[in-house]
């Protein structure tokens, strides 16, 4: 089926996407509410690509909602680990056990109902009652938000709330009667692979002759980027303490960065990392070596992690709570943060340079949000929030 020229942006978009649109994601083969909501969270902030292998994996231990309400949150963790904002995981976990406890294991078919849960807003509710339930609901994810702000010619940065209130009149004003889900896939699969960020494909667009941005040769312009903010910089050393073939870690608080995972232990820059493990294990290293310095970007602030390897002997087994020794094959196993499970994926490559004792050290000079593919740092790994 094609629409005409001149159809409603709904007919247009639904016709362009059963000919041109996704058809074969593994999420939209089934009207199953579990998988639908798992695979809308797990998009959020990650692209589709590198969704897919969390989404089967995730699925193969936790295959419906009961399975994942009665996991440990280590489980889940340690499933989720490399996907990044961890806070989903967490709010997913929670909200497996609100539908358990509260809607007897079904899944509320109504958004709002759906957004009360932990890690649903109104996006993700709208999209998850569309795709499960069928419902007739406005979603305005961050691609939406870039579609809607070219064609209707919406000024300023759509996470501003006044610009965001309008974007949504727009995603309100535009829903179809019919067709809904296919309406709605359509407009994920235009921003998507149509309408992106940078260079988008006009000449496939199947609304480009109404395109305000187009028409105004606006379309470099719209969305407005975020306003300009200086992000702050944080150091901590990463101690890596070994012993036997063995690292000691220890569980993330329940909150903050990297919520609940286990990461090695953290200490500031420029306190004396010997004399803090000879503290709190009894035992002074062996020596210490500092490793080439890691720069993580999050969304708020940019992490330098200056590593300190410190081999131990004679240490004793038990640690203080909340820090365990494990194996290296056992730590690979856990819930880690990525460029943490990189560091210790890498410890069997021999330290380069001379021991020395861990210095004050800044980190890469690189700006936030610099593709990790750069490889531009100042002498470490540069890695992205996605950890
Ligand atoms: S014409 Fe271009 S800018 Fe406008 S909605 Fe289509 S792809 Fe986006």
């Amino acid at each position: 089926m094609a629409a005409q020229r001149g159809a409603p942006f709904a007919a247009r978009l639904v016709a362009w996407q059963w000919v041109h649109g996704r058809h074969d994601l593994p999420w939209q083969r089934t009207r199953d509410p579990y998988r639908v909501w798992l695979s809308e969270i797990m998009l959020q902030q990650t692209q589709v690509a590198a969704a897919l292998p969390y989404y089967e994996r995730f699925l193969a231990r936790f295959p419906d909602v009961r399975t994942l309400a009665a996991a440990t949150r280590d489980d889940v963790l340690a499933h989720w680990s490399g996907l990044g904002y961890y806070r989903r995981a967490h709010h997913l976990h929670e909200a497996a056990r609100a539908v358990v406890e509260h809607h007897q294991g079904a899944f509320p078919a109504d958004p709002q109902a759906l957004a009360a849960l932990p890690g649903i807003g109104r996006s993700t509710a709208a999209a998850i009652a569309t795709f499960a339930f069928g419902t007739r609901a406005a979603i305005l994810d961050g691609n939406v938000k870039r579609v809607l702000a070219r064609h209707r010619g919406i000024d300023g940065f759509p996470g501003a709330p006044a610009v965001e209130r309008q974007l949504w009149q727009a995603a309100e004003a535009l829903l179809p009667d019919a067709d809904v889900e296919a309406y709605t896939q359509g407009l994920m699969d235009l921003g998507a692979t149509v309408c992106v960020r940078a260079s988008p494909r006009c000449l496939l667009c199947p609304v480009a002759g109404d395109c305000l941005a187009r028409r105004e040769g606006r379309i470099d312009a719209l969305p407005a980027p975020r306003p300009a903010r200086a992000v702050p910089r944080r150091d901590v050393q990463l101690l890596v303490c070994e012993r036997e073939g063995r690292l000691l870690l220890e569980r993330r608080p329940a909150r903050g960065v990297w919520a609940g995972l286990w990461s090695l232990p953290e200490l500031p820059l420029g306190e004396d990392a010997a004399a803090f493990v000879q503290a709190s294990l009894g035992v002074r290293p062996a020596r210490s070596e500092a490793m080439a310095p890691v720069e993580h970007a999050f969304t708020h602030f940019t992490l330098t992690m200056h590593p300190v390897r410190l081999p131990l002997v004679d240490a004793p087994d038990h640690a203080p709570a909340e820090r365990r020794w494990f194996g290296r094959e056992d730590a690979l196993g856990l819930g880690l943060p990525a460029p943490v499970r990189r560091l210790i994926a890498g410890l069997d490559a021999p330290v380069a340079g001379p021991a020395v004792a861990p210095r004050r050290q800044r980190g890469g000079a690189g700006t936030r949000g610099t593709p990790a593919a750069h490889g531009r740092s100042a002498g470490g790994r540069r890695s992205s929030a996605s950890g």
